[in-house]
């Protein structure tokens, strides 16, 4: 009916501000709901999944409208780049990848998001660096590398994970790989507009088939019972590399700060 309606009525963009703030009536603090803001709060998801038991070096700090996750951007995981002898390291998969004399090291990381993502009337492109962090505090880039897409001297450094560090042992994930997601409905973290980020899969075990051109859509997942847009890691592999890339294109909502 409402959306019937929606169509009917000729000052269309006024009843959807109503509509919207009529929605938001749920949540407690009615005084802070404006129609500009997204309709789902992220604040206790945020909170529940953002961590890394081996550095501890990930922090959340919740403020009125927005959250800060801040990271040493140090994986919780095996990687060839803790280097030969320590106690996380493993070899790279298989037996055709670079010989990489990078390691990688410690950033002071703060992205700030949105508590109430909501979506952007323009839709900025992602660019090379941080386009949003891992649950676990890494980076997560996009199909970018230094001055163009990723090419295959980029993707034979990667490890088991689908990351690595750049010039300056940055370690960054650009694809699906162990530790992360493996073609499943993952929570892998958030972008940098506030919306969460999932693997190939929804929740139901199915690859979402109506994704818009940003990579995502709006549904309920395993951590949001009330629908709200996300991301998927891209279903289809990239160029040769046989590989999945978590993110390209543009953002779906307002791209927040990443300093480091
Ligand atoms: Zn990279
Ligand atoms: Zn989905």
């Amino acid at each position: 009916m409402k959306r019937i309606l929606y169509y009917l009525i000729p000052t269309a963009s006024l009843f959807l501000i109503l509509f919207m703030a009529c929605s938001s009536t749920n949540v407690d603090s009615a005084d802070e709901d404006t129609a500009s803001e997204g309709s789902v709060d992220i604040t206790a998801v945020v909170q529940a999944n953002y961590r890394n038991d081996y550095t501890e070096g990930v922090s959340v700090q919740v403020n009125d409208n927005s959250i800060q996750v801040s990271s040493t951007g140090l994986p919780d995981h095996k990687t060839p780049y803790w280097g030969v002898g320590h106690e996380m390291y493993e070899d790279f998969p298989g037996t055709n990848h670079a010989n990489m004399n990078t390691s990688m090291t410690t950033f002071n990381y703060v992205m700030t998001i949105p508590t109430k993502p909501q979506e952007a009337s323009y839709k900025e492109e992602t660019e090379l660096g941080p386009v949003g962090m891992a649950l676990n505090g890494v980076p997560i880039y996009n199909d970018y590398e230094g001055g163009g897409m990723l090419e295959e001297n980029a993707w034979g450094t990667f490890d088991a994970s689908g990351a690595h560090p750049g010039p300056r042992e940055d370690y960054h994930y650009h694809c699906e790989g162990t530790y992360l997601t493996v073609d499943d409905a993952n929570l892998i973290g958030f972008l940098r507009d506030g919306f969460p980020i999932y693997g190939r899969k929804d929740m139901d075990g199915t690859y979402p088939d109506n994704l818009d051109d940003n990579g995502g859509h709006i549904g309920v997942t395993a951590d949001f019972s009330d629908a709200i847009y996300h991301y998927h890691t891209s279903n289809d592999v990239y160029s040769t590399s046989g590989l999945y890339v978590i993110k390209s294109g543009a953002y779906y909502g307002t791209k927040g700060t990443f300093s480091q």
